[in-house]
């Protein structure tokens, strides 16, 4: 059976780097009738917050990712959370040295500073640990217990020989045990295990068969395939995961611009298409297809079609995406998904009235097809609810339009205007009679419309000018321009 695992640690919010392995695990579980495990490494009490690891729930709960064994729901393996398992790792790690293939190590931070310079110094070839604990006799090891030393416990890494670990995408990867990192602290003087030594026991008691998780994780491979041997177990599977990267090929980071996944949330991209978008980035099903709903993904996902090359996350086709997806949906729910943008602006309070409720899903009709994100609607609809203040009388001429032109332009528009109105004309026949009326005084139609649309809006660039007078009503379209030219 597959059996996976997302094993973040709760330190920071959760990136689109993160939420992909998160997204490759589960799909691969679901594709194969596994078991996608989550596990939480908050192993570093220093750097771990409450606010993390909520961040890590809600994320998941958005995007519709459910575990099958962790937090909350628990499970065979469990606990799930890595600080309520510390005295497994103590033990396990004890063990180890029973077994010889790990040793107590009593140097203070004194001593171990001093092997630092002392190695910088010399520029020494070895750097890290220079193994002075490894072979202490019981005599010297007393002597440290009865001055009180608590101990941290280092594994015995192999000085000579080669270390080899199989990647699905990158094949062999060997290293020269030399140069592993001499004996990586397992367990520390107070008792909390590294993230080696919590990982790889957790691995294997939760059964894990494959590991997908970010590249920058390869180094510790043979360090973690030494560890397997130590224990004498099996080590799963690994597949590690191209980078995500930015457009200039440098790796995602805040300076490419929002990656938390709570940024793209409030900013109103849908969470199927953040899904859908991420899990293309580093995998293509044929190269063609590229519009996958989650359930599409749970069937199709498969480790021969991760790319080996990094992976460009690409702002522009995500909101791409995300237009897409904001256009499948019924105007009642994407209503109901602009409505808290809305509310937030101040623009509407519940509870609606039938009235308003019916203009907000006109206004609702009218945005669809513009919006990138769902928060766009606020800057697109402001002028529907905050009056126009004319602050800047110039932007009522278009561009070589003289300002007294422009205002008799608006007076003789707002003519043909009410006329329509009182005849119920079609927008067409009102359009071209503008139209006209702007070739009749030598103008571009820009000419005509740019007054009313400033007049209407306050703003030289809004929705097309019908769909706005349609959404504020002849009355206020009236006033409007009335206001604006008195
Ligand atoms: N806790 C590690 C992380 O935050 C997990 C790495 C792994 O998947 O082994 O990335």
């Amino acid at each position: 059976e597959v059996r996976v695992r997302y094993a973040p640690s709760p330190t920071g919010l959760q990136h689109i780097g993160g939420v992909r392995t998160a997204l490759f695990n589960y799909f691969f579980a679901r594709a194969n009738s596994g078991k996608f495990i989550l596990r939480v490494e908050d192993t570093d009490r220093e750097r771990y917050s409450d606010e993390s690891l909520q961040d890590l729930y809600d994320t998941l709960a958005w995007l519709g990712i459910a575990w099958d064994e962790g937090p909350i729901v628990g499970g065979p393996c469990g606990p799930y959370i890595q600080s309520e398992r510390f005295d497994l790792y103590r033990s396990y790690a004890e063990q180890l040295v029973r077994d010889g293939k790990a040793y107590y190590c009593y140097c203070t931070p004194e001593r171990l500073e001093a092997v630092r310079l002392k190695q910088q110094e010399e520029k020494s070839e070895v750097q890290g640990y220079d193994r002075h604990c490894r072979n202490l006799s019981e005599a010297e090891r007393a002597e440290y217990e009865m001055q009180g030393i608590k101990p941290v416990i280092r594994l015995k890494v192999p000085t000579d020989g080669k270390t080899t670990f199989h990647d699905v995408l990158m094949g062999d990867i060997t290293r020269r045990n030399r140069d592993v990192s001499p004996d990586p602290i397992l367990l520390k003087s107070d008792g909390f295990p590294t993230y080696h030594l919590a990982n790889v026991i957790d691995d294997h008691l939760m059964g894990i068969t494959h590991i997908m998780r970010a590249q920058e994780w390869i180094p510790s491979g043979p360090l973690h395939i030494l560890l397997y041997e130590a224990f004498g177990w099996e080590p799963p599977m690994y597949c590690h995961l191209p980078m995500v990267m930015g457009k200039d090929g440098q790796k995602l980071s805040k300076r490419h611009g929002s990656t938390s996944v709570r940024d793209f949330k409030e900013k109103g991209y849908l969470p199927e298409a953040l899904m859908n978008y991420v899990s293309m980035v580093g995998w293509s099903y044929d190269g063609q297809r590229e519009f996958f709903s989650k359930q599409d993904l749970e069937q199709v996902f498969s480790l021969e079609k991760i790319n080996k090359a990094p992976g460009v996350f690409d702002y522009k086709k995500l909101d791409w995406f995300n237009g897409q997806y904001i256009r499948q949906k019924s105007d009642e729910e994407l209503l109901a998904l602009l409505l808290p943008y809305m509310t937030k602006a101040g623009f509407v309070s519940a509870p609606l009235s039938s009235d308003q409720e019916s203009m907000l899903l006109n206004l609702t009709k009218v945005v669809k097809e513009r919006l990138k994100v769902l928060g766009d609607v606020v800057d697109l609809t402001r002028f529907l609810f905050e009056e126009p203040t004319y602050e800047d009388v110039n932007l009522f001429a278009a561009k070589g339009v003289e300002l007294a032109v422009a205002v008799s332009a608006l007076d003789r528009a707002f003519e043909i205007l009410k006329q329509g109105f009182e005849a119920g004309e079609s927008h067409a026949t009102t359009e071209q009679k503008l139209t006209d009326l702007a070739g009749e005084m030598g103008l571009k139609v820009n000419g005509v419309f740019m007054p009313l649309r400033v007049a209407l809006t306050g703003s030289t660039v809004s929705l097309p000018l019908f769909d706005s007078i349609g959404l504020l009503g002849q009355e206020v379209t009236c006033a409007r321009i009335e206001n604006a030219l008195a």
